[in-house]
């Protein structure tokens, strides 16, 4: 099996009918780097930056966090990489940050909410990040965004330091794309809005899901109780992919679900065309792409997503098809 995968690294992920789907991996430090050669990603779909900082024991100083960003696009090699702001707060505790207790981290004070609140930490990664990519592209995104109104406030924080950054003269990122995770349900019925703000979003399903299901990801008595497969969950998926395409947003998953085989193929199947996970997935997943007829899984697929339709047995219905197709 490891052989076949690693055969697989310098094939196209295209499947058998034609389409491509662009498969990128997670990282969130250094030393993941050298796993995108390894794996065949085309990019880093996301990086997560509070990695840097959760392994250190005090606050990484500007030119440490320009330093370890400007090593991660170098090793990347010219391959897309998204950062991800800090997504600290919650349970990801900085031992050099004073805890504040809270019932509800999850839903606490944490990622943007913090950014937002705190804007000098924000800055100072902004600041590094636009260092780091100076001369080159520039992708980054913001996690746990709830209402549309803050990623307007973050770019404008991105855009003041931009111009802080030419004044100084700095060099500054030839293009710069900014993204919003989407991980809180409140923005599935601000899509519209949403798609004309950003440059491209990111589904971040562990989040997403705990919060769609009200169910604590790290709480196995719950976690499994609902199914990822289920037809809330994908509808709420399928009206971020349909909304995504009408403006001609790009659209990436990096969430858990999106290195599972089974699960990455319903992704595919409602529309999904670009997935980012763990680099052990890759070769996996794109095995599925490849044995995949997607013309004739959405045929099967979508009429079962709409309401009345009697076989809503989803996850029983892929599996067969992936056996069967
Ligand atoms: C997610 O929530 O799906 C996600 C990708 O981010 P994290 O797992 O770091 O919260
Ligand atoms: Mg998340």
């Amino acid at each position: 099996r490891q052989a076949e995968y690693r055969r697989l690294r310098a094939k196209p992920s295209v499947t058998k009918d034609g389409v491509e789907v662009a498969l990128q991996m997670n990282a969130g430090l250094l030393v993941d780097l050298p796993h995108l050669s390894e794996s065949g990603a085309v990019g880093v779909g996301l990086f997560r930056t509070e990695l840097q900082f959760m392994v250190a024991s005090s606050f990484p100083r500007l030119s440490d966090q320009q330093n370890q960003y400007t090593q991660v696009l170098d090793a990347a090699g010219g391959k897309p990489v998204t950062f991800r702001s800090l997504d600290i707060g919650g349970d990801k505790v900085l031992p050099y940050l004073r805890a504040i207790h809270e019932e509800n981290p999850a839903m606490g004070w944490r990622a943007l909410r913090l950014g937002l609140d705190r804007p000098g930490l924000l800055r100072t990664q902004v600041r590094a990040l636009l260092r780091a990519g100076a001369g080159r592209e520039l992708k980054l995104m913001f996690p746990m965004v709830s209402e549309v109104e803050e990623f307007h406030r973050a770019k404008e924080l991105v855009d003041r330091e931009l111009r802080h950054s030419r004044r100084h003269g700095h060099g500054v990122p030839d293009v710069i794309r900014l993204g919003a995770m989407i991980e809180v349900p409140s923005l599935l019925f601000q899509l519209e809005e949403l798609m004309q703000a950003v440059d491209f979003v990111s589904v971040g399903s562990n989040d997403l899901f705990q919060f769609f299901n009200a169910v604590d990801r790290g709480n196995t008595r719950v976690a499994d109780r609902y199914d990822t497969l289920g037809t809330g969950f994908l509808r709420a998926l399928k009206a971020i992919t349909d909304a995504a395409a009408r403006h001609h947003v790009p659209v990436t998953l990096c969430g858990e679900l999106a290195g599972k085989p089974l699960e990455a193929m319903a992704l595919v199947g409602i529309g999904f065309r670009s997935l980012s996970m763990s680099p052990a997935a890759l070769g996996p997943v794109k095995a599925m792409v490849r044995s995949l007829d997607l013309g004739r899984l959405q045929a099967r697929l979508l009429p079962r997503l709409e309401p009345g339709h009697p076989d809503k047995d989803l996850r029983q219905f892929l599996r067969q098809f992936a056996v069967e197709q």
